[in-house]
């Protein structure tokens, strides 16, 4: 029997729906919307389309949505003096700077400079450390969400075996901490992994985070295993799809022959992740107004 579709897109749907009825209730009590500043330097179609989107959602939420486009030349001294700006404007619970940046400025400085309580990306040293000591920050948008669908899925996570493919910042190594914190058996295969199917076939959880068009295949699936995929290829055209189809790094057509559930590309992961951001977004303004909020309500 073909494992279970695990729905981000709705999933993500009632997420921001939750969200915008807390945001109504911070507005009556702080007085003021939540607020989230993206900053966009140069012109990458791709990152206008995610700021675009994140802008749109925000306001959607009942947040409000500060946008700065900054141009391709802009210097990396003038993008840490308006991070700086930002860090200091009460409206502004959250600041987001759209990756990658052109070559010249270096992403870890701007990172550096973001105050760690508007974070909500949770990009900064600090946060990954309140991550991995189990103290209250931020955490990245896209593992977060994963570890919401999984909790949605299967309940307590506690005492199984996760395996996570691929040690990136953004999404390996802080999913590999979140499933640690649920008690999870957790190991991170990379690519000098030796044997991967043999790591994958031992795992009640695969969350596969590559960048590698469908190369998770449904052999090396445990029976009945949860499959997360965060990846995000586009093939090449083909007549049939002229743009390309957008795959994920799982083989999703023999993968759910033998999961007992799995994301879809589209329409899994990728939903989450704005989702999430807006999350972390109202989180911080309670935070930052000093409003009493449940953070697991969300
Ligand atoms: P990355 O390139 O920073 O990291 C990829 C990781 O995969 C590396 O740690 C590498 O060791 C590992 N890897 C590479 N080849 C491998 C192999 N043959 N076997 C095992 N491991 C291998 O990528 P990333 O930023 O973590 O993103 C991973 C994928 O997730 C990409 O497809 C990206 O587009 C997608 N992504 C999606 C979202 C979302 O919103 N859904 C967000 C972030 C990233």
């Amino acid at each position: 029997m073909a494992g279970a579709v695990i729905d981000g897109k709705a999933f993500a749907e009632g997420l921001r729906a939750r969200i915008a009825v807390a945001a109504a209730q911070f507005e009556v009590h702080a007085g003021r919307k939540a607020g989230l500043a993206v900053v966009l330097v140069g012109e990458d179609p791709a990152s206008q389309v995610y700021v675009r989107s994140k802008g749109k959602q925000t306001v959607e939420c009942g947040m409000a949505s500060f946008e700065h486009r900054l141009s391709e030349d802009t210097s990396e001294h003038d993008l840490l003096a308006l991070i700086e700006k930002l860090n200091a404007d009460p409206a502004v619970d959250g600041i987001l700077v759209q990756l990658p940046l052109p070559g010249h400025i270096d992403e870890q400085n701007v990172i550096a400079t973001i105050s760690p309580d508007k974070d909500v990306d949770g990009f900064h040293v600090v946060n990954s450390g309140r991550l991995s000591v189990g103290l209250p920050g931020f955490v990245p948008c896209t593992p977060l969400g994963c570890l919401m669908l999984l909790k949605d899925k299967l309940g307590s996570l506690s005492g199984l075996d996760a395996v996570v493919i691929g040690r990136s910042n953004i999404v390996g190594k802080p999913m590999a901490q979140l499933l640690l914190a649920e008690s999870c058996t957790v190991t991170v295969a990379h690519s000098r992994t030796k044997d991967l199917p043999e790591v994958v076939r031992r795992a009640d959880i695969v969350v596969a985070a590559v960048g590698r068009a469908e190369m998770v295949k449904g052999e090396w699936i445990k029976p009945g295993a949860t499959v997360i995929d965060v990846g995000i290829n586009r093939l090449p055209p083909l007549e049939a799809s002229p743009k390309g189809r957008l795959v994920g790094d799982v083989d999703y057509a023999s993968a759910i022959q033998v999961a007992g559930a799995i994301t879809p590309v589209p329409g899994g992961v990728g939903p989450m992740t704005i989702a999430v951001l807006l999350r972390n977004t109202l989180v911080a303004a309670h935070r930052n107004a000093g409003v009493d909020f449940d953070e697991s309500s969300l």
